[in-house]
């Protein structure tokens, strides 16, 4: 997969942190780590238990936080969260942590994730008077956290979320206290960090990934298990498990593309098990050839792997400009159609007359595939041969991916001997499903692999006429 158009979008970040005089500052680093996760908006609320402040814009981390808007965020409690829309236009009434003022005082929420039955409880809440100032998915949990008629905070919140049906990994706040919670099946990671003790009490962390525990210099204490919740306020963490239980079947995408390589998540390092899938995928598709060559950045780690099992040579055949951003713009017509050599630009001398394997992660609709497979050849390789350390792509994601429509996907709509021919590539071989689950250890449950299978956890088929409702919301967003 390559990192630019022809890809499943990273989905969002959260991070939390209690205990800490600059929660907002330590929450704004760990956002930068997390940047992967999701570019298009950025927030952060931060609390000092009397006053609740919240500062969220569109762009990167960088982009939003000023200095003099990090001054702002005053307190020892903050959540931050960065924002890619899977469900719900890119625009700043989207832009999460959403906070609200209601009966029971203030809340903020950023969500990871995607809620399959989000439509019906919008439908539901809306003919009963809520009114909505967004098109996400998550504002619907805190509709129903308001409407609880639990008394206290925490019961309100276990209510609103029986209710959901989907993927949520949520940071929450209030005046005072800091919530964590993931769904009972764990789709989206969730981990929890402890910092030193500058004022007493212990600073408890929380974060999608370890690589943001890192850079705050946190320790990583454990995971938050799938169906737990975790509170943290004066009188220190606690831990409730309220849903009914479920079999955990976490992500396994994160692995092949979505979390950082230095992170550890469902129990293991990113990188060694990416590094495996290009082992395995040496051994099951083995091929004649002079260097091996990873599609950068996504490939680079099962290129590594593939090398190291098939003895090629890895060279670094494809250099990435880290610099386009997502907005690109073409130039005039009269000198358009650089495409991807904007962002990819072939070692010419490395390539010509060899015979070339390349590895990436996995294809999409196979655009990028194709451009990748010219522009090497026209570097005057003698043969390219690709290899994808993922099985075919066949399936759509309901559960915060953001991926293209089945009949976008082009290993739905072609074989593999048909997909080789469109890219024009002398051969292509996938990762096989054995192949990559035997890369991975499930702990206590399964791996979800839907979007290779087709086979989801949890039924989607009222997924689609929601999909659609954000659509017509969307769409009239725009006449507005
Ligand atoms: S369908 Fe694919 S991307 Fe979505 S949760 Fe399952 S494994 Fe992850």
């Amino acid at each position: 997969m390559t990192p630019f158009d022809d890809h499943p979008h990273e989905e969002c970040a959260v991070f939390g942190i209690y205990g800490h005089p600059e929660a907002a500052n330590l929450t704004y680093l760990g956002l930068y780590a997390l940047q992967h996760r999701g570019q298009e908006s950025s927030g952060i609320v931060a609390s000092d238990g009397e006053r609740v402040h919240s500062e969220v814009g569109m762009g990167h981390v960088a982009d939003v936080f000023t200095e003099a808007r990090l001054d702002k965020l005053k307190g020892h409690l903050a959540i931050g969260h960065n924002r890619y829309s899977t469900a719900g236009q890119s625009h700043i009434t989207n832009a999460q942590p959403f906070m609200v003022t209601y009966s029971r005082g203030i809340m903020a929420l950023g969500h990871n994730g995607n809620l399959v039955n989000a439509g019906d409880l919008r439908r539901e809440l809306e003919a009963t008077g809520s009114i909505f100032r967004s098109t996400t998915d998550s504002e619907v949990i805190l509709h129903l956290v308001a409407r609880s008629l639990e008394q206290e905070t925490e019961g309100a919140i276990v209510d609103a979320l029986n209710r959901l049906e989907g993927a949520f990994t949520l940071i929450m706040m209030t005046r005072d206290k800091l919530i964590g919670v993931r769904d009972p099946y764990g789709f989206r990671p969730l981990v929890l960090g402890r910092m030193g003790e500058p004022g007493g009490g212990t600073i408890w962390v929380l974060a999608s990934e370890t690589c943001a525990l890192d850079l705050i210099e946190a320790t990583f204490v454990r995971e938050v298990a799938p169906g737990e919740m975790i509170v943290v306020d004066e009188e220190g963490l606690h831990s409730l498990f309220p849903f009914p239980p479920a079999t955990p079947t976490q992500c396994i995408f994160e692995f092949i593309y979505f979390a950082r390589p230095d992170s550890y998540i469902f129990g293991e390092n990113v990188y060694t098990v990416r590094r495996q899938l290009g082992v395995e995928l040496a051994r099951e598709n083995p091929v004649e050839a002079d260097i091996v060559i990873p599609v950068p950045d996504s490939g680079l780690a099962a290129a590594l792997g593939f090398s190291a099992e098939s003895g090629l040579p890895l060279e670094w055949g494809l250099v990435r400009n880290h610099y386009v951003g997502r907005t690109f713009i073409e130039p005039q017509q009269s000198i358009r159609h650089f495409g991807v050599k904007v962002k990819l630009n072939p070692m010419r001398a490395y390539l010509e007359g060899k015979r070339v394997v390349v590895v990436d992660d996995s294809i999409v609709r196979g655009t990028t595939s194709r451009k990748i497979v010219e522009m090497i050849r026209k570097a005057g390789a003698a043969e390219v041969h690709m290899r994808i350390s993922s099985p075919p792509i066949t399936h759509p994601c309901f559960f915060g991916i953001d991926m293209p429509t089945r009949k976008e996907l082009i290993a739905s709509a072609k074989s593999v001997e048909e997909t080789r021919l469109h890219l024009n590539a002398d051969s292509l071989a996938y990762l096989s499903l054995e192949g990559l689950l035997r890369c991975v250890h499930p702990r206590g449950g399964e791996f979800c692999t839907a979007c290779f299978t087709g086979s989801y956890p949890i039924p989607v088929h009222r997924v689609e006429p929601q999909l659609w409702l954000f659509q017509e919301l969307k769409a009239s967003e725009h006449r507005a």
